[in-house]
Formats: C-alpha cells, sequence, structure tokens
C-alpha cells in the first residue's frame, strides 16, 4: 500500500498540510469540509501518520491500527444526542489527560462538532477548556461541515485543515482506487453529487442505470392524463425505496462490526444501539433526498438536450421549434423549484406528483 495519505485524492492542499504538520504536531486540528468531502478518511489518515514511526508508511503496524479503529491511543469521542453535551465531553477530557499506551501520542477524535454555547450548561465552553492545556502527547482531531461564529474561540485554539467538496472525477478515482470497475464507478460518481459515502453506495449498487432510465423516460411518458403522472409518480417512489437497499445493507455491516467490536471489548450489547439507529435513520433520510436530487438533475439534463435540439431547429426555421424551446426552458425552470424545495421533512409523494403534474401541463 502507498502511504496513507494517498488515499485522500482530489485534496492535494489538505494533504500537503498534512504532511508538514505530522513532522511537528500542534494540540488540536479543526478539519472543515462540504458532507461526505471524506472528513472522516482525512482525519484516519492523518491519526495514522501521527503514529506511525515512519510517518504515515500505511503498511506497519501502527498504521494499520489507526486505519481499522484498533489504536487504543486513538479515542473516537460519541454523544448521545444530536449535539455535543457536556457529559459525552467529559469522557473526551479525562481520556484527554492520560498518557499515550503505545509510543505515538494520546489522540482524541471528536466529530462532527456541533456545541451549545448557551443554556444551563453549554458544552462549548467545556471543550475549549481541554483545549487549553492538553498534556504535551496529547492532540485533538475535530471535524465540522462550517464553524459558526459563537465557535470562533474553539476555532482560534486550532489549526484548520480545510478539504474541498469531491467532484466526480475525484470520486471516480477514488473508487476505481478501491476495486470497483470503470464503468461503475464513472455512472456511480456522477450520480454520487460530490459525496464519497453515497459514491461508496451506489457503487455496489446494480439498479442505478435503471433509476436513471426511469427518469429520463419521464418526459416522453408524461402524455396522459393526471393518473398516468400519478402512476409515474409513485412508480419512481417505489424506486427510491429500492435505491436505500444498498445502504440498509452497509448500515446492517457497520452494525455487526460493532457488535463485534464491543463484544472483543466484554461488552455483552453495544451501549449506543439507539442513537447509532438515529444516525442511520438520519443517513437513510439524507440519502433519499440526494438520491431525488440526482433524478432531478438527470431529467434536467433530458430537458436540456431537447432545448439544445429545438434551438438547431429554430435556427433552420421549423415552425414548431419555438414552441419547443419555450416548453422546455419552462421544464427546466419547474425542476429548479423542485429542487428548491428538497429538504429533510418533505412530504416526498406530494413533491412527486406535482412535478408530474407541472411538467405535463407544458
Ligand atoms: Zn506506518
Amino acid at each position: 500500500m502507498a502511504d496513507v495519505f494517498e488515499s485522500l485524492v482530489g485534496q492535494d492542499r489538505a494533504v500537503a498540510s498534512m504532511r508538514q504538520h505530522v513532522r511537528n504536531p500542534v494540540h488540536a486540528y479543526l478539519f472543515t469540509g462540504p458532507v461526505g468531502s471524506s472528513l472522516h478518511d482525512a482525519v484516519l489518515a492523518f491519526a495514522a501518520a501521527l503514529q506511525c514511526p515512519k510517518r504515515g508508511c500505511g503498511d506497519c503496524e501502527a498504521c494499520r491500527l489507526v486505519l481499522e479503529g484498533k489504536d487504543t491511543d486513538v479515542y473516537f469521542a460519541e454523544r448521545a444526542g444530536v449535539s455535543w453535551r457536556v457529559d459525552d465531553l467529559r469522557e473526551a477530557d479525562r481520556v484527554s489527560r492520560r498518557r499515550p499506551l503505545g509510543a505515538g501520542y494520546q489522540i482524541i477524535v471528536i466529530e462532527e462538532v456541533d456545541l451549545t454555547t448557551t443554556g444551563a450548561s453549554p458544552s462549548a465552553p467545556a471543550l475549549l477548556k481541554s483545549l487549553e492545556e492538553p498534556p504535551s502527547r496529547t492532540i485533538f482531531l475535530l471535524t465540522a461541515e462550517e464553524v459558526p461564529e459563537a465557535l470562533d474561540t474553539i476555532e482560534s485554539r486550532c489549526v484548520e485543515v480545510r478539504l474541498k467538496g469531491l467532484g466526480a472525477d475525484d470520486l471516480e478515482a477514488i473508487l476505481t482506487r478501491e476495486g470497483a470497475d470503470v464503468e461503475s464507478a464513472r455512472m456511480a460518481a456522477l450520480a454520487a453529487s460530490g459525496n464519497l459515502r453515497r459514491a461508496r453506495v451506489l457503487v455496489r449498487d446494480v439498479a442505478l442505470g435503471e433509476r436513471m432510465a426511469t427518469w429520463r423516460a419521464v418526459p416522453e411518458r408524461l402524455t396522459g392524463t393526471p393518473a398516468a403522472s400519478a402512476a409515474l409518480a409513485s412508480e419512481i417512489s417505489a424506486s427510491l425505496d429500492r435505491a436505500i437497499a444498498p445502504l440498509q445493507l452497509l448500515q446492517e455491516e457497520e452494525l455487526e462490526h460493532r457488535i463485534q467490536d464491543a463484544r472483543e471489548m466484554g461488552q455483552r450489547s453495544l451501549a449506543n444501539r439507539k442513537d447509532l439507529d438515529a444516525q442511520f435513520k438520519r443517513e437513510q433520510r439524507r440519502f433519499r433526498i440526494d438520491e431525488l436530487r440526482f433524478g432531478l438533475t438527470a431529467l434536467t439534463n433530458v430537458y436540456r438536450e431537447r432545448l439544445v435540439e429545438s434551438l438547431e431547429g429554430v435556427n433552420q426555421g421549423e415552425t414548431r421549434s419555438g414552441y419547443r424551446v419555450g416548453a422546455s426552458l419552462q421544464a427546466i425552470d419547474v425542476i429548479v423549484r423542485t429542487n428548491q424545495r428538497l429538504s429533510s421533512n418533505i412530504d416526498e409523494t406530494l413533491l412527486l406528483n406535482d412535478l408530474m403534474l407541472s411538467l405535463m401541463e407544458l
């Protein structure tokens, strides 16, 4: 295996900064970047490099333990709710005061730093206190999508490592590195809207091509009655149900893994099972929305192709083409508005029905 940073495709600037810092690390790092931009992978790679005598060779025992999540000096903090509470951070603080068991550092990972600054016991000051004077061999690694102004004080204690959103080419390269064939990697990368985790799910999804075809066929199937358009909407809904199956499989595997780990540690059951289930549900909702976005993009592309064709027709003086230019533009507009309505609490059936009816009326 090449060194631990090689897997962070498309993150050259962040990698260059990490390579620098591994030589002479400070006490706290804050990794920021959009959802799906490999924040977790970056933290793991950096932690491995910190523990490795060769600064992240990728094949020694130290690297292997970190990458497999088995280095006892790398502590992943866990939280009970949506934001971090003082109680969650107390344990992280306790571990941070410990001397590392191995030759490397005591590393504390706190992912998705979402802290409270108000209320009876706000969590931001608690973390700030831990970051203030950690022992010399302790390093904090935090991640966040973005940092709200209220957390400026936390940010000022950390060196920021900024990751960029991944493009389709980056995702394709990552998936092929991980063993996917070129064609599946390409299609999954295109459909993943920059989200690495989603791309990894999609590449295992044999029905992706079918779903793309269903969306692309919408315009020509929308010639009939409102009943026909409702049928099409529910067909797409059903395809979303099927789309989520590979994610559920991945989650089951993860759960199995964690239960196994808990057993190895001598625990009879998984302590945070409920939170894990809630986290999986959130992920499924987000996946469904990404899947809808992907479908809307596929549909937009069909209307764009129609637009280009009819513009050519207009140039050649075909009378019907003028009308088709207008209809295609309006259709694209309808899709843009549908995209804007997407959020985690959207009524999906209503949204799809609205979309199909509006497109049919054009
Ligand atoms: Zn190594």
